[in-house]
């Protein structure tokens, strides 16, 4: 007797590379059984996946997790990555982390769960910036000595590694950077990074990061490249270095967002420098996400009010070009993540459409790269690079991490304008055996956990 069976669905088996039909038997949160098509047994729920694809659930590569403020226990971005698929998020990226690890685990532990499984990175950002660090300012011996504790401190409860946020804080030298990662450098770190800067700069931020991972003989990460190389052409020298460099060194690796906008605070450093004379552009790239400006493209005026008032405000920046993030997707290199956040409720599409977009757009209309190797970047290639060996596929004995769709309809809802639209095509997600979303519904149910590196 099975607790759930999924009929009537093709999976992927990348081991063939085809996706194949069987009946998919979960019990006790994994997969207990992958079926001959037409064999039926019994099961307590069955779920009709006629004409579906039963794939692994979506592992986002880079996300930024819930900042719970004001008492609020409640999820918001989690709930946006459930609804597109994903059960799995790596979140605490470009060096910013909303809570201490303590308290995040406390927190999800009194909710009882997540919509999402959360794996997390030490902030490096976060805690420079907890000791009085300006965004600007070199550390000293004393303070590096009490930032690398808290570093140690966040790795003993349970982050995978640790990332950083260079653009946000250009006082972090690469000689800190190395350090940093030297200290902790025996918990096996995975080590994200939003690179230092971009267009004339965006070659030799690849190259201080590929240089980071040879030194140090830890996996690094060059975060949304999308933003990094999509600004000034910079993509296919780019794409031609990182190509060269993981070959030679595979503990490097990249993940891309699938939108020709980025967003962050409109106060950050990130806007400190010239940046419409940088990137060729005028104020109206800039798309006000938060009220009463909701929607609205800058004027000159109207920048420089916002970034006096409500420095914290994230905008959205209209400054990549199409091609660039095309080619970065359909890169065989590449990994896939949302760069998803949400702030005071209001967000970048991409926090609520990446997969279904991905899937859709890149997949069946433009036929940047086949279903196979979208999938095999969300799933299997995205949970080997983290480290985790029971997901990312569909065989027996992995975890019952689902999500069924509708290969013909998959698209993404969410615009610039209304992050809430829903996606479409997407059927069911289910973590560990547990139905969170039916259709773009949330189920309520919160199986999702904190998954500690230390087991
Ligand atoms: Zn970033």
């Amino acid at each position: 007797m099975y607790d759930t069976l999924i009929v009537g669905g093709q999976y992927p088996n990348f081991d063939t590379g085809k996706l194949e039909r069987a009946e998919i038997a979960l019990k006790e949160g994994k997969i207990a059984a992958i079926l001959p098509a037409g064999e039926c047994p019994q099961a307590t729920k069955v779920i009709d996946a006629t004409g579906m694809v039963v794939s692994p659930g979506f592992i986002d590569m880079h996300m930024h997790e819930e900042e719970f403020k004001d008492g609020s226990h409640s999820y918001d971005i989690a709930e946006y990555m459930a609804r597109q698929g994903v059960t799995t998020c790596l979140a605490g990226n470009c060096g910013q982390q909303n809570h201490r690890l303590a308290d995040f685990k406390a927190i999800l532990a009194d909710n009882g769960g997540a919509p999402v499984n959360y794996i997390m990175l030490a902030g490096y950002n976060s805690l420079r910036e907890e000791e009085g660090l300006g965004w600007y300012e070199a550390i000293g011996p004393d303070k590096q000595a009490k930032v690398l504790d808290k570093l140690k401190e966040e790795l003993e409860e349970g982050a995978w590694g640790l990332s950083f946020g260079l653009e946000y804080s250009p006082g972090i030298s690469a000689q800190e950077m190395t350090q940093a990662v030297q200290a902790v450098k025996g918990y096996d770190p995975f080590v994200s990074i939003h690179f230092r800067a971009d267009c004339e700069e965006c070659m030799a931020s690849l190259q201080e990061m590929a240089q980071l991972s040879r030194d140090t003989g830890c996996r690094v990460q060059v975060s949304h490249l999308s933003s990094l190389a999509g600004t000034a052409h910079n993509m296919p020298q780019s794409l031609d270095f990182l190509a060269g460099e993981i070959e030679k060194n595979p503990l490097l690796g990249y993940d891309t967002y699938p939108y020709c906008a980025f967003s962050t605070g409109i106060g950050t450093a990130v806007f400190d420098m010239d940046w419409r004379e940088k990137w060729g552009v005028d104020y109206d790239i800039i798309l006000l996400l938060h009220e009463p400006y909701a929607g609205q493209r800058c004027t000159k005026e109207l920048y420089e009010k916002v970034r006096r008032e409500t420095p914290e405000a994230h905008v959205v920046a209209f400054a990549m070009d199409e091609e660039s993030i095309r080619a970065a997707i359909a890169h065989p290199a590449g990994l896939l993540g949302s760069d998803g956040g949400i702030t005071d409720g209001t967000g970048h599409p991409r926090c609520a459409g990446t997969f279904p977009r991905i899937l859709g757009k890149y997949v069946r209309e433009e036929k940047a790269l086949t279903l196979m190797e979208a999938l095999d970047k969300m799933t299997r290639r995205a949970a080997r690079r983290i480290g985790l060996p029971t997901k990312g596929q569909i065989r027996e004995g992995m975890d019952a991490d689902l999500v069924i769709f509708d290969p013909d309809t998959i698209s993404d809802g969410a615009t610039f304008t209304d992050i809430t639209l829903p996606n479409r095509g997407i059927e069911a997600v289910l973590v560990s055996g547990v139905v969170t979303v039916e259709g773009s519904t949330l189920t309520g149910a919160l199986p999702g956990r904190f998954l500690s590196r230390k087991g």
